[in-house]
């Protein structure tokens, strides 16, 4: 795709206004229009009153022009003004030529929920906020309704959070093979699979020494996330060796609560959670992403529906009293007809936890080399799949109680957490709105550190790739670590 902007409206903003109508495109840095190829023309004017912008789009021999004037006095700053006007003449310009409005309007960059209660926090009502929403940003009212609730769940969540509270995320980067449409660092293959034991080492080692720190820093550790990856990757006796270091350290009966995220069904044995149920986990992931066969062997899942069900009875035999089960709406090979019976199937099976992503094919993926053939498929479809999943989600008594949103899903359409009351999932909403430090572990991890005030945020970045973690034998990252962390506390506190 070309762009071409006239006046001060950041090009990664504009960029992100032409993928709600032009998903999947790649920016050409020639910016002149090409027959071939979508061409947008964004031009900023200001008179005294108003920033007015105008978007000229066009498309296989079509075209669309679109202005429109937002006034200086209603925004805090120029710059949000010219984009709400930059993004409204978008919205309607691209409307007209493509015939779809993203549901989500022009809100961009910022999770819905988030933004709902920052409006709260302004002073603005519930119903004010949802306005908003609507109205400066065009967000669809099904859409504004769900951030709202979401933002109330949230709100009394962080409400009844012990300010010194924190978790602890530890990363396991490994799975039994690979999804074609993950991005994700996870090392799959034997070879690599086999650094699995060296990697424990120094993993257990690593979170004796975090939760050693956290206990000297006066924090208290209300949730543990096992991520990954999919952590049950690891043998009966790798999970057992895990499980032991943890409960060397933590008094697993004070925390709230404590997740494993086993994912993939074809990792999942009564051994294997029965260990975890031991260890005081009392929440699992158990995911298929769809219940149709052959969707499942088009993406890579190398199991099947029925391998999914043996695993959920596992877990619920487990004793584990929570149950997350992931699926994805806009797979390819997926129409409505198959989502819509995967959501009916699972809603049955009444995990506590249901989560429902939208697909988003990232450059990392292996379907990212046909991505543009896959959201090519009918944006209306997938929208029609992501409705029904939260029409259906409450009809059967599950509240949403998380939502974000990720650059270039199919139709720019979110993910959304579902709990059955009294079950949320508090590490996804306590990471996500980062209100309480996050102390992560292993490799591809991402350590939050949050003041209690919420005003300082410092992210400490862990090795990448589970082999430069196992290469820093004098644990250099280690000992930065602990010192950005001593920093951090120390000028927070004022000691
Ligand atoms: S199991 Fe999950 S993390 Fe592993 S490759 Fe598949 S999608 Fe990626």
């Amino acid at each position: 795709m070309r762009l071409k902007i006239n006046g001060g409206i950041s090009e990664y903003y504009a960029q992100t206004l032409c993928l709600l109508f032009f998903p999947g495109s790649k920016f050409s840095a020639k910016n002149e229009k090409h027959p071939d190829e979508p061409f947008a023309e964004i031009t900023l004017t200001e008179d005294s009153e108003n920033s007015i912008v105008t978007v000229y789009l066009s498309h296989l021999g079509k075209e669309a022009t679109s202005t429109y004037a937002e006034p200086k006095s209603k925004y805090s700053s120029m710059e949000r003004g010219a984009n709400i006007a930059c993004g409204k003449a978008f919205f309607e310009a691209g409307k007209s030529l493509r015939g779809i409005s993203p549901q989500w309007g022009i809100l961009t960059g910022i999770r819905p929920s988030k933004f709902i209660m920052d409006l709260m926090n302004l002073g603005n009502t519930r119903s004010q906020a949802v306005k908003i929403l609507k109205e400066d940003f065009l967000v669809n009212p099904k859409k504004a309704n769900i951030a709202a609730d979401i933002a109330c769940a949230e709100q009394h969540l962080i409400e009844n959070m012990d300010k010194d509270s924190c978790s602890l995320y530890i990363s396991i980067p490994f799975c039994p093979s690979r999804c074609h449409y993950c991005s994700f660092v996870s090392y799959s293959s034997p070879k690599l699979l086999s650094l699995i034991d060296d990697y424990l080492e120094k993993l257990c080692f690593d979170i004796s020494e975090t939760v050693d720190m956290i206990n000297a820093l006066g924090l208290k550790l209300s949730t543990i996330y096992i991520g990954g990856g999919t952590p049950t990757t690891l043998s009966e006796k790798q999970l057992n060796k895990l499980f032991s270091t943890i409960l060397q350290k933590i008094d697993v009966t004070e925390i709230d609560e404590f997740t494993l995220e086993a994912g993939r069904p074809d990792t999942i044995t009564p051994a294997k959670l029965a260990e975890a149920k031991n260890a005081g986990v009392t929440r699992v992931s158990i995911n298929t992403q769809t219940f149709n066969d052959e969707v499942l062997e088009m993406i890579g899942r190398k199991h099947t529906s029925k391998d999914f069900y043996n695993a959920f009875e596992i877990a619920r035999n487990s004793g584990i009293p929570n149950i997350n089960t992931d699926l994805i709406a806009g797979l390819p090979g997926e129409g409505f007809q198959s989502f819509s019976y995967s959501i009916d199937k699972l809603i049955k099976l009444r995990p506590e936890n249901i989560t429902i992503h939208t697909l988003c094919i990232k450059n990392a993926a292996d379907f990212s080399k046909i991505k543009s053939e896959i959201y090519k498929k009918n944006v209306r479809d997938v929208t029609k799949c992501v409705d029904y999943s939260q029409i259906a989600a409450k009809n059967a008594g599950y509240l949403p109680y998380y939502i974000y949103r990720q650059k270039n899903s199919v139709g720019n359409l979110e993910n959304v957490g579902f709990a059955l009351p009294g079950t949320i999932g508090k590490y996804n909403i306590y990471m996500m709105d980062e209100i309480q430090s996050i102390f992560s572990v292993g490799a591809g991890a991402v350590s939050k550190l949050v003041s209690s005030d919420k005003s300082k945020i410092q992210r400490i970045f862990e090795y990448k790739y589970p082999y430069e973690y196992l290469s820093d034998t004098e644990g250099q990252k280690r000992a930065e670590k602990r010192a950005t962390i001593e920093k951090f506390y120390s000028e927070i506190r004022g000691t």
